[in-house]
């Protein structure tokens, strides 16, 4: 298995709670080095550009308010089969669905609310890094 990368975002409900360290921790445990971090306060505009693919879905306003009501971090990790990794250990969308000893069980809110973005193929991992870094801003 190669050694790939993967774009990651502690959204607002985990940085509120200080668990930014928590789920950081949670990404390493899983085999997961984070090459490049950065908290930010996401723009309207870059959160509707960011979730584009989202916008015919009625929860596309509610998302976009949500992921612009605080900070959040957003990560580059790096690591065997990256994309696959951090979707397991992120656990589903719906906390209430997530299987034990995955960050969203462990810490999620809601299904809004879910504490972790991952992306979920190597090519929207590739466009969504490319999104919020530049190539310098990351050091593998
Ligand atoms: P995932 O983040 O697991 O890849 P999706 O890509 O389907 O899930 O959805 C993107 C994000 O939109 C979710 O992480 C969640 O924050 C929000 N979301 C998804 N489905 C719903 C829903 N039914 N109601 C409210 N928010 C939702
Ligand atoms: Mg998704």
């Amino acid at each position: 298995m190669a050694v790939t990368r993967t774009f990651s975002i502690i959204k607002p409900d985990a940085t509120r709670r200080n668990l930014t360290g928590a789920v950081t921790k949670a990404l390493e445990d899983a085999g997961l080095r984070v090459v490049a971090s950065k908290r930010i306060h996401m723009t309207r505009e870059q959160a509707e550009g960011f979730y584009a693919v989202h916008k015919e879905r009625p929860f596309f306003g509610d998302l976009v308010a949500f992921m612009t009501s605080g900070p959040v971090v957003v990560q580059v990790l790096e690591g065997e089969d990256a994309v696959k990794r951090n979707r397991d250990i992120m656990g589903a969308t719906n906390p209430a669905d997530a299987a034990e000893g995955t960050i969203r069980k462990s810490f999620a809110e809601s299904i809004e609310a879910n504490s972790v973005h991952g992306s979920d193929s190597d090519e929207n991992a590739a466009i969504e890094i490319a999104f919020f870094f530049k190539p310098e801003e990351i050091v593998g």
